[in-house]
């Protein structure tokens, strides 16, 4: 394409950024759309691959593929450092190459969210959070050596605290988390080991708040609650954690000894703002304008989890719907733009409602007025997850085995990858940083 057409430059391939350069396919521009990892993740399901029901590949799909016929986009892979507003570029460390700067006409910044620990950013050695495949896999392994471990301890009294699982945090991530981790000790476990009884672990799912499943209705929350205690959950509420270390946690003063602890509470949004030097709100999301561009940047747009916008007085909730729809809507405006069109409506959500998974054939789904619990609303999840995966092939695929784990219980990976820490009798457990896959997300290790 010739240099006269304008450069669109979008950083993040996750929800946002995605269906942003999907919109912008037939528009008269040069996209560039860059991510530090080389796929696109479809996160709703990582608690899957933590859990062994899916692969990673079942999850991710690389970017280039998914955009291999979009002939005005061009994908890079690199971690993009800052944005200079003045000059209209933004810097990003290739992988021979730091600060290697990019011009733009139109930039949207989609670059989603991490991990927060709430200040306490000490937890993260000892509660790995679930925002990536290395930590998929990561925890995936801590939680598959735990039983190995378990089973070659002649100690019986070391069994329990072994096989005591902590989650911290009873969002949806927690609590689908917690049930699948359930269904897996009761199910495909049960039967395999001979020294310990996998179903006797202990899951310990803990919250500051008074109910699971916060942004739930209150009856829908109670369901969940009731359901994972059928799971043989233990659910701790009212009490956020004091302290976490080696040996497990400290919460309302009492340890509870574990060494499987997974951290599934807060998200920070990604450092755009500190690049932008633009406004924020207290979480640190950018305040963008109701056409999603950054004030006094009108060629700017912010979307998704790193993005604040209030509709009827409230903030946008950090969910793929808002991310994809704002990036979509980012891609209208400036294809209206280049084109010389009206500027569209001011941005809309229209929400199609949430869900959570609790276990094998319930889940809990609230849209508007609508409220379910149970295998309806299991199966209206299984769809809509379904419908949103990258491609076709990942839908067939994960189709497929989830109608034959619900038939014989048997999972996708059971697999404990590069335990190579096992020393002379001691089994380490292997941190997200010992993954080979750490170094494609440099900032894992800041977690
Ligand atoms: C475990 C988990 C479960 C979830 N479950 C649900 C659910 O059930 N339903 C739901 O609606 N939402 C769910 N969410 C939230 C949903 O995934 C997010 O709201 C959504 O991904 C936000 O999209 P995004 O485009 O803003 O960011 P993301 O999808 O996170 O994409 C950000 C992209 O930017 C890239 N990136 C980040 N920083 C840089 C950089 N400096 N340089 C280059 N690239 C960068 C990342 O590699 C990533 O590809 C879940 C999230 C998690 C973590």
């Amino acid at each position: 394409m010739p240099e006269t057409v304008p450069r669109i430059v979008i950083v993040g391939g996750g929800f946002g950024g995605l269906a942003a350069a999907k919109a912008l396919r037939k528009t008269d521009a040069r996209v560039v759309l860059v991510d530090r990892q080389n796929h696109h993740l479809f996160q709703p399901l990582l608690y899957q691959v933590a859990t062994s029901e899916l692969t990673p590949g079942q999850i991710g799909s690389p970017i280039r593929g998914i955009l291999g016929r979009h002939r005005n986009t061009t994908v890079l892979m690199g971690e993009v450092t800052g944005v200079d507003s003045d000059r209209r570029c933004v810097f990003f460390d290739s992988v021979d190459r730091e600060g290697v700067a990019l011009d733009y006409d139109y930039l949207i910044l989609a670059t989603g969210a991490s991990h927060s620990y709430f200040g306490h950013d000490e937890f993260a050695q000892f509660a790995p959070g679930l925002k990536s495949l290395a930590d998929a896999v990561s925890i995936r392994n801590r939680i598959l050596f735990a039983f190995e471990q378990a089973e070659t301890e002649e100690d019986p009294r070391r069994h329990r605290d072994l096989l005591t699982f902590v989650l911290v945090g009873a969002g949806p991530t927690g609590v689908e988390m917690a049930a699948a981790l359930a269904v897996l000790v009761r199910t495909t476990l049960s039967s395999e080991f001979r020294r310990v009884d996998p179903a006797s672990a202990r899951i310990v799912l803990i919250d500051m708040g008074q109910r699971v499943l916060g942004p739930f209705a209150e009856s829908l929350s109670a369901a969940a609650r009731s359901r994972l205690e059928k799971l043989g959950v233990e659910v701790r509420l009212g009490h956020g954690v004091d302290h976490i270390d080696a040996d497990g946690v400290i919460v309302a003063g009492e340890r509870i000894v574990s060494k499987t602890v997974i951290w599934t509470a807060g998200v920070a949004p990604s450092p755009a703002g500190k690049w932008l030097r633009s406004e924020t709100d207290r979480a640190g999301r950018v305040r963008v304008r109701p056409d999603l561009s950054v004030p006094g940047h009108p060629e700017i747009f912010v979307v998704g989890d790193t993005a604040s916008l209030d509709q009827d007085g409230h903030p946008l909730a950090g969910v793929a719907q808002v991310a994809m729809q704002q990036g979509r809507h980012a891609a209208l405006v400036i294809g209206r733009r280049i084109k010389g069109g009206p500027a569209p409506h001011p941005f809309r959500y229209f929400d199609k409602g949430t869900m959570a998974v609790v276990g094998k054939g319930f889940a809990v789904l609230q849209s508007g007025r609508l409220h379910l619990s149970g295998l309806l609303a299991w199966m209206a999840w299984a769809a809509v997850h379904l419908e949103f995966l990258a491609t076709s092939s990942l839908r067939v695929s994960v189709f497929v085995q989830w109608v034959w784990m619900y038939l014989t219980g048997q999972r996708g990976s059971r697999l404990i990858v590069n335990h190579h820490g096992s020393v002379a009798g001691h089994t380490r457990v292997p941190s997200s940083s010992e993954h080979p896959s750490s170094s494609e997300h440099p900032s894992m290790s800041a977690r």
